[in-house]
């Protein structure tokens, strides 16, 4: 496929819907896959997409239990059933940190291929090239930016208000945002941001098309939705498990 595509293997917010599954996403280019984000549920809907041995590398962004959770039950999977000896796994320090006390000896690098990112730092996968932003979050979160080509996504994983998305630079194809809350129930002591916020942001940073995601169970996506285009300039949808994104359309 030309450009990059995003495809959603989860999006529940903070815990997973009846039948969901947590942040996970698959971004692809025409010849490098990448999971980012490995949510609780996300390993099961990844395999109707792709087999495990097509993945070329995990990011996650940040050890919060929804967005990393399933890696010791990855790790499984790749140790036991897939013959693969090593897969690379880019992420902060915490993550490596919780997913090794799931380890029988403490620690997983005899499968995952660690490497540690933070703030500002780049990685390289096949054709993909990924910059990374610590976010406004309790605990160290990286946003991205993946870019192939003139083709970019950026994800800005969780976040309060007090990071950017034009800290990634500017007029990403798509952005894929966290719109937790509603403008109606935002709150400063929530490290969270709403959806007009959101869109705000993306409006800032130039992006071309906005994807909402991270809506928690009991909250209406469709409220959500209507919040977001109200403000953002360009077109808005929302993730849904299953759905992808492309960057050429
Ligand atoms: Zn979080």
């Amino acid at each position: 496929m030309p450009g990059l595509a995003l495809t959603v293997l989860g999006c529940s917010g903070s815990y997973a819907a009846a039948g969901q599954a947590c942040s996970g996403y698959l971004v692809r280019s025409s010849r490098t896959t990448i999971w980012v984000d490995c949510g609780p549920g996300t390993l099961g809907n990844l395999q109707q997409h792709v087999q495990l041995d097509e993945i070329d590398a995990i990011i996650v962004s940040h050890h919060h239990p929804d967005h990393c959770a399933e890696l010791p039950v990855v790790y499984n999977a790749y140790k036991y059933f897939t013959g693969l000896s090593e897969m690379r796994v880019i992420t902060t320090s915490d993550v490596r940190r919780v997913t090794d006390a799931f380890h029988p000896l403490g620690d997983s690098g005899d499968l995952f291929l660690w490497e540690i990112v933070s703030d500002g730092s780049t990685a390289h996968v096949g054709d993909i090239d990924i910059r990374f932003s610590q976010t406004d979050h309790p605990v160290e979160t990286l946003a991205m930016r993946l870019k192939s080509g003139n083709d970019s996504i950026v994800y800005t994983s969780d976040t309060g208000s007090n990071w950017s998305i034009s800290d990634l630079g500017s007029e990403p194809d798509i952005v894929v945002g966290e719109g937790t809350l509603l403008e109606i129930n935002d709150d400063a002591s929530i490290p969270h941001i709403s959806c007009a916020h959101l869109a705000q942001e993306a409006n800032k940073a130039g992006a071309k098309r906005l994807v909402v995601t991270h809506v928690p169970p009991g909250s209406d996506p469709s409220q959500h939705l209507e919040e977001a285009a109200a403000v953002f300039e360009g077109k808005v949808e929302l993730a849904v498990t299953g759905r992808s994104f492309s960057t050429t359309g």
